[in-house]
């Protein structure tokens, strides 16, 4: 057992779930409350195959991933784990059951001893963001009320920078290390490459290279500009949705439904990946719905699955044939709107002879 993670004033956060949008916050809320963060590794196939073997097999891979990480905490001797209970964002707007019955199915699987952090947002049932802030410090015996408002503004203050560069074009990795070192960067260069797509799926399957497969860096390689839910406002998002005639049910649906709806309607991209895990309900409804409104707009899409067995072979010949589809639309596209330039037709003039 590491010493450094036991004791009075450590949180463990599994790198997995809600870390991919909260992380901000939770980094600056929890130094502000002068609590030492200790993260679980990056996503290996040791942490996937041990989360595997823990859960039924029909559990969605983000739910194994993240059990794999709790694993992982363990073994650093990590004895404070945060495991939140995330039931609603806004009135009625749910996440799914296993979001939400997180603590209960760690308390099941995992038959360790440890400290479970596991406090509740739940707005359809009054319980706000400031009561589950409230609820992590009463479990560190932190009751001083203006510390503790004090360190969620703190939190507000790494989460907006982290959205500001996100949302000005800045990489997740790039914008979180900035984040958290205090540093906000300046809007980058957007680089235009020959194609551009729009990628629906949840965070913590798509900024995981090793859930994703590293699909943005292929992305990159093969020239696709790619944008994500970090891309774009939660306003715009919604407005967008709303737009298509739809609601938001689900707590993740901005960053699917609403990203997707938000570059198709603006004619931004070339095409949609939708990123999902195999069996997740809430995504094949949302994935549903955009496929039938990408009909309407004629937006080519595909959509991607992956669970624990998924080979990166299949994945990337998926990936090529998809792209190689955008690129002979655009040819045909520019074709279309500038035909080969024809030669003015020659005109033959008569030569007249004259007699000498
Ligand atoms: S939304 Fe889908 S992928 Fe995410 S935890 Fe729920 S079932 Fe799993």
């Amino acid at each position: 057992m590491n010493n450094f993670s036991t004791g009075r004033n450590i949180i463990g956060i599994p790198r997995a779930l809600s870390y991919y949008g909260n992380y901000p916050f939770y980094y600056g809320f929890f130094k502000a409350l002068g609590i030492n963060i200790i993260l679980s590794d990056k996503t290996t196939t040791k942490i996937i195959n041990e989360g595997v073997e823990k859960v039924v097999s029909d559990t969605c891979l983000p739910i194994k991933v993240f059990v794999g990480h709790v694993l992982n905490l363990l073994e650093k001797g990590c004895d404070k784990i945060f495991v939140p209970s995330l039931q609603s964002s806004s009135y009625k707007i749910n996440n799914c059951s296993k979001i939400r019955g997180l603590p209960e199915i760690i308390r099941n699987v995992i038959d360790k001893p440890f400290k479970m952090i596991e406090p509740t947002i739940d707005k359809t049932e009054g319980i706000s963001f400031k009561d589950f802030c409230f609820d992590i410090a009463h479990e560190y015996n932190i009751y001083n009320k203006d510390l503790i408002n004090s360190a969620i503004k703190s939190g507000w203050v790494v989460y907006d920078n982290f959205l500001k560069m996100t949302n000005s074009g800045v990489n997740y990795e790039t914008a979180l290390q900035n984040a958290i070192e205090g540093k906000i960067l300046n809007p980058q260069m957007e680089i235009v490459r020959p194609l551009s797509v729009v990628i629906m799926a949840h965070g913590y399957n798509l900024f995981d290279e090793r859930i994703s497969m590293r699909l943005l860096k292929k992305l990159e390689k093969m020239g696709v500009k790619a944008y994500t839910s970090l891309n774009v406002t939660k306003e715009n998002a919604l407005d967008s949705i709303k737009q298509l005639g739809e609601i938001q049910y689900w707590a993740n649906e901005l960053d699917l439904t609403g990203t997707a709806a938000y570059y198709m309607l603006n004619n931004k991209v070339d095409g949609i990946i939708a990123l999902s895990a195999f069996g997740c309900g809430p995504d094949s409804l949302m994935v549903d719905e955009i496929q039938y409104h990408a009909k309407e707009y004629n937006m080519p899409m595909i959509h991607l699955t992956i669970d624990e067995h998924t080979g990166e072979a299949g994945f990337v010949t998926r990936l090529e044939a998809f792209v190689d589809m955008l690129l002979r639309n655009k040819r045909k596209a520019l074709e279309i709107n500038n035909p080969p330039k024809t030669l003015p037709p020659v005109i033959k003039k008569e030569r007249v002879l004259t007699k000498v």
